[in-house]
């Protein structure tokens, strides 16, 4: 990492505590693996899928038009710890094939300003390889509980990666504050919730959606990818509902973390940031039950919650994306965000300080990318060698034109305009500022076998 950097965030820590209140924050970072925000009671979900999201909703800024910076974990998740959109990090939109360099992490940054760091992750995508556990003291990626259809691929449940991270709370000394990241990989497919999460959130959808039959392929339109396929079940409407159940699951292992992380900070002030990596398609386009492969908002609209002191309850309708989540959190806990981030502090928007510029964010997956401001986006296919030569615009990006869609928050998204447009000059060079993306150094061998079982690696 850039040690200067980090140690001016120590300098100005210490110089900006003279006047400010002495007691540092506990810092909660929460990330829901294919959590779409309109499976959540605060944005419009009619399933009762998140109580407790919906209680902390009432005690936070809700962000509406969250926009995840990537459909893949990822390269979502190293925006969210560089403040870099996917372009700009060395992950690009790299799945388990890349890894972070260069660029110091939010875990790297707490860390230099004297707080304690855990990680408890539960995605195999995202162990320690990856480089996104720079800055954590601990990070916890033992995942033991094969897939249902693809036992190589392990995972862990959420109440195993929440009875993990309530340990190191509850053993954590507790005078340095601390910065905890849990990442729950439900509700990512397959949707196997426990039974009482199935029945609460049990929907009287009619029974008549039509039977789709089990895909060749992950990627396929029009089919039940094979990793998701669940015994007999054939309606779309048994899968969706079973997507609920496991946030529901979910929201129940947050609400055990959350009041623990309450217990753990005691008398300190406790910020809590609730997002997630990316969406989840559940029939747009005739896409079922996937993501990665799309920028559109059923994968690209997240949800985003944002609690603590001096950060007044409200709903936010300005978009914002992963890339503001570094600079929101340091702010938040009274430390100067890096001049290099590419977002923006949220709490001096929410505090009615400062207003957010006009910009766009971008949902990127490579080949693919989405530039959302606050009436909708633009979407720009065909940019599949836009990487091949960092810092030299590739042929695909001079002669890329957009399409504009037009996109409501809990609604339908659709084409806008008259056709293909020319890309606004911001959305240009953005395509055109690719980094280069950094190979994994070194893959554990059960790690490499089980992404290329995954596709992910070529033989
Ligand atoms: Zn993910």
């Amino acid at each position: 990492m850039k040690r200067a950097a980090a140690a001016g965030a120590v300098l100005f820590w210490a110089a900006c505590t003279a006047g400010e209140p002495t007691t540092t924050p506990d810092v909660l970072l929460i990330t829901i693996d294919t959590l779409r925000a309109d499976y959540v009671g605060a944005y419009g979900a009619g399933s009762q899928s998140t109580p407790f999201l919906d209680e902390l909703a009432t005690d936070s800024v809700v962000f509406t038009r969250a926009i995840a910076a990537a459909s893949r974990t990822v390269p979502a998740h190293a925006s969210i710890m560089t403040s870099q959109p996917t372009r700009q990090h060395s992950v690009g939109h790299g799945n388990g094939e890349t890894r972070l360099l260069g660029i110091p992490t939010l875990a790297e940054y707490f860390q230099a300003a004297g707080y304690q760091t855990a990680a408890f992750v539960s995605n195999i995508l995202l162990t320690r390889g990856t480089g996104l556990d720079r800055g954590f003291e601990q990070f916890d990626d033992r995942l033991e509980t094969p897939e249902l259809n693809r036992p190589h691929v392990v995972e862990r449940i959420a109440e195993e990666t929440t009875d993990e991270a309530i340990d190191w709370l509850q053993s954590s000394n507790p005078a340095p504050p601390r910065f905890i990241w849990v990442h729950y990989q439900d509700p990512h497919g397959p949707y196997t919730p426990p039974e009482p999460d199935q029945i609460a959130v049990a929907s009287s959808e009619p029974a008549r959606d039509r039977p789709l039959p089990i895909g060749r392929s992950n990627q396929a339109r029009g089919v039940i990818p094979p990793y998701q396929a669940l015994a007999e079940l054939r309606r779309p409407s048994q899968y969706r509902e079973r997507y609920a159940g496991e946030i529901h699951y979910a929201d129940r292992q947050i609400r055990r973390l959350v009041e623990q992380a309450q217990r753990s900070a005691a008398s300190r002030p406790l910020i809590i940031l609730v997002t997630a990596d990316h969406g989840e398609s559940l029939g747009e386009a005739r896409f079922h039950f996937m993501h990665t492969h799309t920028t559109t908002p059923e994968v690209a609209h997240i949800p985003m919650l944002l609690s603590g002191p001096n950060l007044p309850a409200q709903r936010l309708s300005a978009p914002v994306g992963h890339i503001d989540v570094m600079p929101t959190l340091m702010e938040a806990a009274g430390l100067t965000p890096p001049e290099e981030a590419g977002g923006i502090a949220l709490g001096p928007i929410a505090r009615g300080e400062s207003a957010l510029p006009d910009r766009w964010l971008f949902c990127d997956i490579g080949g693919q990318l989405s530039a959302y401001d606050d009436q909708g986006f633009l979407r720009i296919g065909g940019l599949q060698g836009a990487w091949r030569t960092p810092g030299v615009a590739a042929p695909e990006i001079a002669e890329a034109r957009a399409q504009r869609y037009q996109w409501q928050p809990g609604g339908m998204w659709r084409a806008q305009g008259a056709g293909q447009e020319p890309l606004p000059p911001e959305v240009r060079r953005y395509a055109e500022r690719a980094v280069p993306m950094v190979p994994l150094e070194q893959t554990p061998p059960e790690l490499d076998e089980r992404l290329r079982a995954l596709g992910y690696l070529d033989d």
